[in-house]
């Protein structure tokens, strides 16, 4: 079985919004062990957009469509759809209610377009929308499926989830599992080099390393029959790995450096607080994201100029003349005051050059301290970054955070 994904927007063709949609679906039918073939786009035109379905079902056994769903007049992928395949549309009344309701809930008068929302090709499944008024739908025809979904992703995403995904698994047989093991603090070519034989000789699951942002993730894959068959087959790569990487490996279920911290710190019932100079609360920020965060998480300050330092964390004014803000003695000062003041059990400082400007021979850009303080013993890390000045300070962040989980 393969699929097509269908794009339909004209503003996708413009260049003003990415096809995240499709990035979402292959990634999903691939879980399913469904292969995709072709990831198409079209504009808000029906010829076009007809021409391109044609195509579509003629190379495909899957197309699915994101887009133009909605009541306005540019929307009209079920229309055209439903045409090209012969169907006529009729209303399905449970949708209608819905509809109805979402707006009286919403306390808004519904328009008369919105009643085409409710109209589906004939004989299709409904693909219900929790979160917004135009259903999906699901065609069989001819051995070939269609598949309409609207195109906002907060939409789409669960719509997918919650009844296209089940309505496919099991339906090829196979699925598709994976892990995603994630590492920090060792270099690409080492870790290529202590995983070489692994990777090779792997190929139920494969392992695929991918470079981000100062870490690197490893994708452990696996093929079989079911989820148990393919947890069983990872687990015993996922532990090799462990023990080839150590303690750089921080996660092994795909979490982020601020959730695995944030779940260590709350086990312990100990709080923390950051002090940021370069990073410019992005610490801060990357912490408050991940929801539950306030069981851990007490306050956070952007200390950027040295009164500010002084002033809210009460670096002493010696030590920044002495060695200056970019140095290891403030930015272990800024983590001791700050726990200090706050009263948590962990303090995060970080200070350093993110560039482009404002680098010397003897402090150059990418020079970052970070420091933690934990339960009064304070330690720091000097970096030396390269990249840019976002780069640069994410990648501060992650060393930050590391500190703690060390
Ligand atoms: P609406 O009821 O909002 O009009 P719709 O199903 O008609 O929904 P479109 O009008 O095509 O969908 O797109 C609405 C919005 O959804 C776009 O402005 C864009 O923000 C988002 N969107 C559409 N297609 C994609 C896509 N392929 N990838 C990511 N976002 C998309
Ligand atoms: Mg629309």
């Amino acid at each position: 079985m393969n699929a097509e994904i269908l794009a339909v927007g004209t503003e996708l063709l413009m260049g003003q919004i990415a096809n995240t949609n499709a990035q979402y679906l292959s990634r999903r039918f691939a879980e399913l062990g469904i292969d995709v073939y072709y990831h198409s786009v079209v504009g808000d035109n029906p010829r076009r957009l007809k021409d391109a379905l044609i195509r579509a079902l003629e190379r495909s056994d899957i197309v699915i469509t994101t887009g133009g769903l909605g009541p306005t007049k540019d929307d009209l992928t079920k229309e055209t759809i439903a045409e090209a395949l012969g169907l006529p549309l009729v209303v399905h009344q449970e949708s209608l209610d819905y509809i109805k309701a979402f707006f009286s809930k919403l306390n808004r008068p519904m328009c008369e377009n919105n009643v085409k929302q409710a109209y589906l090709p004939a004989g299709s499944k409904v693909v219900p929308n929790r979160n917004g008024t135009a259903p999906g739908c699901i065609v069989e025809q001819g051995g070939k499926v269609v598949i309409m979904l609207p195109g906002p992703p907060k939409e789409m995403i669960p719509m997918f989830d919650e009844t296209v995904f089940p309505y496919f698994e099991g339906k090829t047989g196979h699925i598709i599992g994976s892990r995603l093991v994630k590492v920090f603090g060792m270099g690409e070519s080492e870790v290529e080099t202590r995983l070489m034989d692994l990777v090779e000789q792997q190929s139920n699951p494969t392992i695929a390393p991918y470079v981000g942002y100062g870490d690197i993730s490893l994708r452990v894959t696996a093929k079989c029959r079911n989820r148990d068959e393919a947890e069983a087959l990872i687990a015993p790569v996922v532990e090799k790995i462990r023990e080839r990487l150590g303690a750089c490996v921080y996660s092994d279920s795909g979490e982020s450096m601020e959730e695995v911290v944030l779940k260590l710190l709350s086990e312990k019932g100990w709080t923390l607080s950051t002090a940021e100079s370069c990073t410019g609360g992005m610490l801060a920020s990357r912490l408050i994201n991940i929801p539950g965060a306030s069981r851990v998480f007490d306050r956070g300050f952007v200390t950027y100029s040295n009164a500010a330092k002084v002033q809210e964390l009460g670096v002493s004014q010696k030590t920044l003349e002495a060695f200056g803000a970019v140095s290891r003695e403030t930015a272990e000062e800024m983590a001791t005051r700050l726990v200090e003041r706050t009263k948590t059990n962990a303090g995060l400082a970080v200070t350093g050059i993110a560039g482009p400007d404002g680098g010397t021979p003897e402090k150059p850009v990418g020079l970052v301290y970070v420091a933690a303080c934990l339960n009064g013993r304070t330690e720091s890390l000097k970096l030396n970054l390269r990249g840019d000045r976002e780069r640069i300070r994410t990648v501060s962040c992650l060393h930050a955070l590391d500190l703690l989980r060390r």
